[in-house]
């Protein structure tokens, strides 16, 4: 049976991040890949030029297309821009049979250009989140969900307890933009009280551009496909541990992730 993964992100005209990069990763690892956009950036690897929000009812009738034909195995979320944006997906996934829901809370981009609204943010933590059954945020991210600076892995902790409280099934506290250490320490929690430390050596590369939607999709795909929470986590760690290894030089700016490692 073919495993059908959902994307609702915004698009990356240079083809790194955004809904290309969920794309191209859902269908690297075998499922097939259907899209809900809720932005196009003009966008290359130097930086974003324009960003234009979709119209909500555009975003309300793509969502309403998929879920209407298709048995969705798994969705992501990634670039959502606005709090009426996030208040439609919220309110449209809630009238259909539910799956495995992953939210990468994407805010800014690496060039500094602002992805989501800060007016966005409350209705994330309240209409999205709770639905969430993996939120995926670094750790700039993870600290304005949880209102706390973040300089060491206890602090992980923390913020991550806060982030479950905030009614996510699991978080996954990506570490790899703390200073203190010279590994990538990704820190799991669940609601269920699993944890663990996934815990890699940092690759020395300007070309990371796209890492969160990357690793995010990933996940989605391997829940698509049915894998266990832990095990779909794991297996997208290796996935982009090796998209990261094998960044792609191209441009002039921040290389891509290489989906294809
Ligand atoms: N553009 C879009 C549409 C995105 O969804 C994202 C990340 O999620 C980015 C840009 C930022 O990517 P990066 O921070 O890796 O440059």
């Amino acid at each position: 049976m073919t495993s059908i993964a959902l994307t609702i992100a915004g698009s990356d005209s240079g083809g790194g991040a955004g809904i290309q990069a969920d794309l191209k990763t859902f269908q690297e690892l075998g499922t097939f890949g259907t899209s809900a956009l809720t932005a196009v950036t003009a966008q290359n690897t130097l930086g974003v030029h324009a960003v234009q929000p979709i119209d909500t009812s555009i975003v309300i009738a793509q969502l309403e297309a998929i879920l209407d034909d298709f048995t969705i195995g798994a969705a992501k979320t990634g670039m959502l821009f606005s709090a009426e944006i996030i208040e439609a997906i919220s309110d449209t996934l809630s009238r259909y049979p539910t799956f495995p829901f992953v939210i990468d809370p994407v805010m800014i981009a690496k060039g500094g250009a602002s992805l989501l609204q800060q007016a966005a943010i409350v209705a994330l933590k309240e209409r999205l989140i709770p639905m969430a059954a993996l939120l995926t945020p670094n750790i700039p991210e993870a600290e304005v969900l949880a209102e706390m600076p973040i300089t060491s892995l206890s602090h992980m902790e923390i913020a991550a307890k806060r982030l479950l409280e905030m009614g996510a099934g699991a978080v996954l506290l990506k570490g790899g933009h703390r200073e203190d250490t010279p590994f990538a320490e990704d820190l799991f929690v669940s609601a269920d009280g699993e944890r663990f430390i996934m815990k890699s050596k940092r690759i020395q590369t300007k070309d990371t551009h796209g890492t969160g939607c990357t690793f995010a999709a990933a996940i989605t795909a391997e829940l698509a496909k049915g894998a266990p929470m832990t095990e779909a986590v794991i297996t997208a760690k290796h996935f982009i541990h090796a998209a990261i290894e094998d960044g792609l030089s191209i441009g002039n700016g921040h290389g891509p992730t290489n989906h294809a490692a």
